[in-house]
């Protein structure tokens, strides 16, 4: 590593594109890497330049960028280092860097890339990436310049008083700045689907919180510990959002005796979306979210998600609705939710489903079931005995509400 100063550079991502209200979005950007930084192991500091964020402190550069790839908004995090804007200290500190990279692996490629945003800086770009090129050529000999395919790009960004060199570059989360655009409540299930949709919504500037509904107590918690776990993964990308767990068992089992037949996975999804903004109202969200992706199953057809569409008090935002379940299942992959997905759960909706769901809900059909029961009274029940957790924080609570619900199952099937 360098003798020079380590910082990392984080290029913004859409918000470069906000006109008038562009600090509103950086501050919030700001507040966000603040709170990935927590608990670090030491001091940092962050400073912004023009559609950049530089990010350093008294800890490893490594641990910095560990932290801020984690962080919604910025296009890419580069590990640099920072030297006083003077043609002699930018030329050291290039040298003795691709001499490092060179030992690492020699016979590459190089290229030299500079921009200056001091314009008063008495070079040009293109002379102080001569400048550089020559004197790097001369004092780190098996590295051989090319401009057209380099192996490796030394992007130098001159400022007033301050240039940053950077060699490495890895991509970041991009997207806008979560809670930019307000707040969420996602239906999240055990599946693929929600939390890529989950992920997707938070791209798009919404902070999540999270709504999950068991089969409990007619089924085991397994479910529930895969929704914590994946609330714990999403959670990594914003300041915590709540998991709220809510037993459907019970609520299941009366709409089946009401007679809901090869309409109790629609008037299922009512119920849980009707419980979901009710939940909303005290969350502070503006919408809910699914992974509902148009015709993957049943449930998702057009007619059916109108039905359940009519049953909630607030948009239901449907970031997946073009994709194919490959294309999800991908995404899923990247953003580290595939691995807890995969994992067997007894999902509340296999519970009670009719051996041929309906792909063509009425409406009529659904109210004359629902008629049947109290709703009012079947919600209040449902939202009376939610838990609440915060995965990620772990605290004793977290551990003392999930043994609760192992222990409530365990009794049940005793
Ligand atoms: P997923 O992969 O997200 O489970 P899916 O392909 O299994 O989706 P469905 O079971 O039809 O599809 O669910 C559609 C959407 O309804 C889910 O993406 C999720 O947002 C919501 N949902 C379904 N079951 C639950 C549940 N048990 N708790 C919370 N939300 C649920
Ligand atoms: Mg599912």
């Amino acid at each position: 590593m360098s003798s020079y100063d380590p910082c990392v550079l984080l290029k913004h991502g859409e918000i470069f594109l906000k006109g008038h209200n562009r600090h509103r979005f950086t501050e919030r950007l700001h507040d966000n890497l603040r709170v990935a930084l927590r608990g670090i192991g030491g001091s940092t500091w962050i400073k912004t330049a023009q559609n950049v964020t530089v990010l350093g402190g008294q800890v490893p550069q490594e641990d910095l960028v560990e932290r801020a790839r984690t962080v919604i908004g910025f296009n890419s995090v580069e590990p640099a280092v920072r030297v006083p804007s003077t043609l002699e200290e930018i030329t050291g500190a290039a040298v003795e860097a691709l001499r490092a990279v060179s030992a690492e692996r020699p016979g590459r490629g190089f290229a030299v890339r500079v921009k200056r945003r001091d314009k008063d800086f008495p070079l040009t770009s293109s002379r102080v990436a001569g400048h550089v090129g020559a004197r790097v050529l001369e004092e780190v000999t098996d590295l051989h310049v090319d401009l057209s395919r380099p192996d490796i790009v030394l992007a130098i960004e001159i400022d007033r008083k301050e240039t940053y060199l950077s060699w490495t570059r890895y991509p970041g989360l991009s997207g806008l700045p979560v809670g930019s655009s307000g707040r969420a409540l996602v239906l999240l299930s055990g599946g693929y689907d929600s939390p890529v949709a989950a992920h997707r919504i938070m791209r798009r500037g919404l902070a999540c919180d999270f709504v999950h509904f068991s089969g409990v107590p007619y089924t085991n918690p397994a479910s529930v510990y895969k929704a914590y776990a994946l609330a714990r993964e999403l959670n990594r990308h914003q300041p915590h959002g709540r998991l709220h767990v809510v037993a459907l068992g019970k609520a299941q089992k009366q709409l089946a005796v009401a007679g809901a037949g090869r309409l109790q996975v629609v008037a299922q999804r009512r119920l849980m979306v009707r419980t979901a903004s009710e939940l909303a109202a005290r969350t502070g969200a503006q919408a809910l979210v699914t992974g509902d992706s148009l015709g993957q199953v049943a449930s998702q057809t057009l007619a059916n998600m109108a039905a359940v569409d009519e049953a909630a008090a607030l948009p239901i935002l449907r970031p997946l609705i073009g994709w194919e379940k490959q294309e999800i299942i991908d995404e899923a992959r990247r953003i580290g939710t595939a691995e807890i997905s995969v994992l067997p759960d007894e999902d509340c909706c296999q519970l009670l489903a009719p051996p041929r769901a309906t792909t063509r809900a009425a409406l009529p059909r659904l109210r004359a079931v629902e008629k049947r029961l109290d709703l009012d009274e079947v919600t209040q029940a449902l939202l009376d005995n939610i838990q609440v957790l915060v995965p990620g924080s772990d605290t004793e609570a977290n551990a003392g509400a999930l043994t609760r619900e192992a222990t409530a199952c365990r009794n049940h099937s005793a």
